[in-house]
């Protein structure tokens, strides 16, 4: 049934109307959780922040590393290679990416792996996108290269819906995007964040009186912490990592899982808004700006080493391409290149590996069925791997 209210919220601006929408659901149900909060500005069908909107490049609100460079997807497909062949090269076998953006990174990813043609003509693509527009996206980039062969692609809603059997897995900031539960450590307990209503209309963070009945969800590193400290559940991430692991344990295959976050588990809020590629208060424009949080790889490797799989790393982005021989490929695409164009390569190997840039704070794991050999680039001895000197052309 619609209501008078329905109606006004359909006539009012985007913002205001999930402004409204979350309004009306705090008004009627009490404080809201972080984790609602974050799930309707990100995915409320209508009004939802990835609901139709590209955000990312310059025009948008921020830049992902496939969108930096080539380099990226090219060495994440030297990367697929060689794990299919640790998987004894499976023919078919589903290659699948959470949250693709515009499929930068997988066209980049397909057009290294013509190096072993096998590969190709064995992968069956499947992305899970929510979003119509970077769908549309996606379908356009992937025929761009369709070249490489008959590409068929089919979209999923979640991850659970992949079509089984054996599995390569990408993620590339997608699990920052999975709402987090924000709690308090106060004189009670361990109480949950909320979002209340303000006198003058705004959202304001609010502390839930009651304590959780049991300390069981909060990490055991953090348990003890001081009053006052807040600590982040990505109950969300920790369930999708479940599932992953629960597959991998099953049908042979591996999931690289690239991101932002923090190595240990510890207390701190993380919780963030970005718009036009600059830091954005969390509350006051909800569906208008990405609002996400750094991912506690620590719950993430807990999560699948309960189901019994092997857990690699986490380790660096700049130690996992530079093992993976980034360095080699930048000089080898330099070759070709004008001395502008050499900058560029310059600057994107610097913001891909560099400590204070992406490479220290974004974090790679891997999840291997048990019994495959190591994945490539994130021991001790892992080697480089050459490239040939093609552009993106
Ligand atoms: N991996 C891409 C894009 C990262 S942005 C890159 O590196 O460039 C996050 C992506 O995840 C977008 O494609 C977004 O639409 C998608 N996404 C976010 N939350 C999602 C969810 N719950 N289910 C499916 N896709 C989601």
């Amino acid at each position: 049934m619609t209501t008078a209210q329905d109606v006004s919220v359909k006539r009012s601006s985007k913002a205001g109307s999930l402004r409204r929408y979350l309004e009306r659901v705090i008004h009627n149900e009490g404080p809201m959780s972080v984790a609602d909060f974050m799930a309707s500005a990100l995915h409320h069908p209508l009004y939802g922040y990835y609901s139709k909107r590209d955000p990312l490049g310059r025009g948008g609100d921020f830049t992902t590393a496939p969108e930096v460079s080539q380099m990226f997807g090219e060495l994440i497909g030297v990367w697929c290679v060689q794990s299919w062949r640790h998987m004894g090269a499976p023919d078919p076998f589903i290659l699948a990416e959470l949250g693709p953006g515009r499929a930068t990174l997988l066209a980049d990813l397909l057009r290294a792996a013509k190096v072993e043609p096998g590969f190709l003509s064995a992968a069956r693509i499947h992305l899970v996108e929510l979003n119509d527009t970077l769908k549309e996206k996606q379908r356009r980039t992937l025929s761009d290269i369709a070249a490489l062969g008959d590409i068929n692609v089919e979209w999923h809603d979640h991850f659970h819906d992949l079509p089984a059997g054996p599995l390569l897995l990408i993620a590339n900031e997608f699990f920052d995007c999975l709402p987090i539960r924000q709690f308090v450590r106060t004189a009670r307990g361990w109480c949950e964040r909320c979002i209340d209503i303000n006198r003058e209309g705004g959202f304001r963070f609010v502390v839930a009186p009651d304590p959780l009945a049991s300390d069981r969800l909060i990490p055991s590193a953090v348990r003890g912490a001081a009053q006052g400290s807040l600590v982040e559940i990505g109950a969300a991430a920790m369930a999708l990592m479940t599932d992953i692991a629960l597959r991998l344990r099953h049908d042979p295959g591996r999931a690289l899982i690239i991101d932002y976050g923090h190595q240990q588990s510890a207390v701190g809020d993380t919780l963030q808004a970005v718009k036009n590629h600059a830091y954005h208060d969390v509350l006051s424009d909800p569906g208008e700006v990405d609002v996400t949080a750094h991912v506690d790889f620590d719950a993430l490797r807990r999560a699948a080493l309960a189901q019994h799989v092997t857990v690699t790393g986490p380790i660096s982005q700049g130690d996992f391409f530079t093992a993976l021989g980034i360095h080699a490929r930048a000089e080898s695409l330099a070759k070709n290149a004008t001395a502008l164009e050499k900058t560029d390569i310059a600057s994107a190997l610097k913001r891909l590996c560099a400590p204070d840039q992406m490479g220290a704070l974004f974090k790679v794991l891997a999840i291997s069925s048990p019994g495959l050999a190591a994945p490539p680039a994130m021991g001790a001895h892992s080697q480089g791997v050459l490239l040939g000197t093609h552009d993106r052309s």
